[in-house]
C-alpha cells in the first residue's frame, strides 16, 4: 500500500571535531535552556550534548544525546582516533542503564537532544553558542509517507510529556485510559 507523501524537514548538526576547543559553551547553553524554570541555572550533567575529552592529545568530541536504550547493547563499538583507543561506550549517543551519561541527575530520566524545538530560532542554541564553528546547522527536505510523520509527532509529544511529568506519571495515565476502553 502506498500512502500520501508529505515533505519532512530533516534537521542536521554537522560536527567538526578538529575545530572543537573544548570550551563547553554548548553544554552550558543546552542545560540552561532546558532548566526548569528556563535559564534558572546550568549543569552540564543535564545537557543533551556532552564533550568527551582525551587530555593527552587535546581531542574534544561533542556527542549528542540520542535514543533511550532499555537494555545494554549485546555488541560494542571501539573507536581509534589518532592512534588512541577510546572506551567502548565513549561516543555512544544512547541513554542506557550501563552508564550515567544523558540522564537527568535528579530523576534519572533519559535525556535526548530535541534540536531546541521550543526555541523560536531555527538554528539550535548549541550551534549559536559555538564560536569556533565546530557545530553547524543544516536542514534538508525529504518526502515521507504521511503516516510516518504522524507517528513521529506522537513520539515527540509523548517525550515532552515524559520530560514534563515524569515517566511513571505518564504511564499511570496511559494505564488508566486503557482501562476505560
Ligand atoms: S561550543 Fe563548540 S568548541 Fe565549545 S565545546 Fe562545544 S562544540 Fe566544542
Ligand atoms: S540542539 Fe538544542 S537540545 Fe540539542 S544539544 Fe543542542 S542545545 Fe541541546
Amino acid at each position: 500500500m502506498t500512502g500520501n507523501k508529505k515533505t519532512k524537514i530533516i534537521k542536521n548538526i554537522k560536527i567538526d571535531i578538529n575545530k572543537c576547543n573544548g570550551c563547553r559553551a554548548c553544554e552550558m547553553i543546552c542545560s540552561a535552556f532546558h532548566a526548569a524554570p528556563q535559564y534558572s541555572g546550568n549543569n552540564p550533567a543535564r545537557s543533551r550534548i556532552r564533550v568527551i575529552h582525551y587530555p593527552l592529545k587535546d581531542i574534544y568530541v561533542p556527542v549528542y544525546a540520542g535514543e533511550y536504550a532499555e537494555a545494554e547493547c549485546m555488541g560494542r563499538d571501539k573507536y581509534v582516533i589518532d592512534g588512541k583507543e577510546y572506551d567502548e561506550c565513549a561516543f555512544c549517543r544512547a541513554s542506557c542503564p550501563s552508564r550515567d551519561l544523558f540522564k537527568e541527575p535528579d530523576s534519572g530520566l533519559p535525556l535526548k537532544c530535541d534540536m531546541c524545538e521550543d526555541h523560536p530560532d531555527k538554528e539550535p542554541l548549541c550551534v549559536q553558542w559555538c564560536y569556533v564553528d565546530a557545530l553547524t546547522y543544516e536542514e534538508r527536505e525529504e518526502e515521507v509517507d504521511e503516516e510516518e510523520v504522524k507517528l513521529e509527532d506522537v513520539e515527540i509529544g509523548l517525550e515532552s510529556m515524559v520530560d514534563k511529568y515524569g515517566l511513571e506519571q505518564v504511564m499511570d495515565v496511559v494505564a488508566r485510559m486503557s482501562q476505560k476502553e
